[in-house]
């Protein structure tokens, strides 16, 4: 599922590939994963525009639009963005393409039809309505503990829960808490700031790495969860064995004994 460094990833792609270029063609295929906006509205909107600048913020990207507005792209489980040369070569499970006048398209495909596409006229009053957090390149490691401190829940809910901290998703919380040691059932509210601040420096670290390599798990070597989230498999720490649990309904691999449970 993409989480912050991959939608940072799509949000430079879109930047290098097809920025300032008159869009003459707009297809759109999936009209239960429109936002805020109709079919009818969306290709009328983005037909004869441009798309002039990019903005992330969590897990969305807002594409800016030449004549106002933002086009808004969500990536739900299976989202990804794609600029193809020739028409011929439209990319599978296309749910968006927007062909160029010039030459070329871009296109916004997702297999599993999770994501969204909308349009925002205002991204801070759409954040705003949708209650989400800072971005967790963003926040100060001050607002993350005055957010996180008195949450009577668990630090794996707590990092994914977009309304506090927005970016974090399931891959990168098992990281996250596995260089911090912390087992990811440990309540928040005992973790106390030292506690915190290590959540914080670990999430802004492993985050601004993942980044700095494209999202590339091949090249995110030094830690172990991302790309590789198993039951059974050995910790590189301990030589013990991973386990798998579901917390706060969400998939969480970890190691028992290298995580200690804060409860
Ligand atoms: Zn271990």
């Amino acid at each position: 599922m993409p989480e912050l460094p991959e939608v940072e990833s799509f949000r430079r792609y879109v930047e290098e590939t097809s920025l300032n270029q008159e869009i003459s063609g707009v297809s759109f295929r999936n009209e239960h994963m429109l936002l805020n906006t109709s079919k009818a509205k969306l290709v009328k909107t983005l037909k004869g525009n441009k798309l002039a600048g990019t903005l992330r913020h969590g897990k969305y990207l807002f594409i800016r639009l030449a004549k106002g507005g933002h086009l808004l792209l969500h990536f739900g489980l299976t989202g990804d963005v794609a600029y193809v040369d020739e028409k011929d070569d439209e990319p599978r499970f296309t749910v968006l393409l927007l062909e160029f006048k010039k030459s070329g398209s871009f296109a916004f495909t997702d297999s599993r039809q999770m994501g969204k596409v909308g349009l925002v006229d205002d991204v801070n009053k759409f954040l705003r309505n949708k209650g989400w957090g800072p971005d967790a390149l963003q926040v100060t490691k001050d607002e993350f503990i005055d957010r996180f401190e008195s949450r009577r829940t668990n630090i794996k809910t707590a990092l994914m829960n977009q309304k506090l901290v927005a970016g974090v998703g399931n891959e990168f919380s098992d990281e996250i808490l596995f260089q911090c040691g912390l087992h990811p059932e440990s309540r928040v509210d005992k973790l106390g700031r030292k506690g915190l601040e290590n959540v914080y420096k670990q999430m802004v670290t492993i985050l601004k790495k993942a980044v700095s390599v494209n999202a590339d798990r091949d090249r995110l070597s030094q830690y172990f969860f991302p790309g590789n989230r198993k039951a059974g498999l050995e910790c590189p720490r301990c030589g013990g064995k991973t386990e798998f649990k579901t917390v706060g309904g969400r998939s969480a691999y970890f190691c028992p004994s290298c995580q200690e449970l804060v409860a």
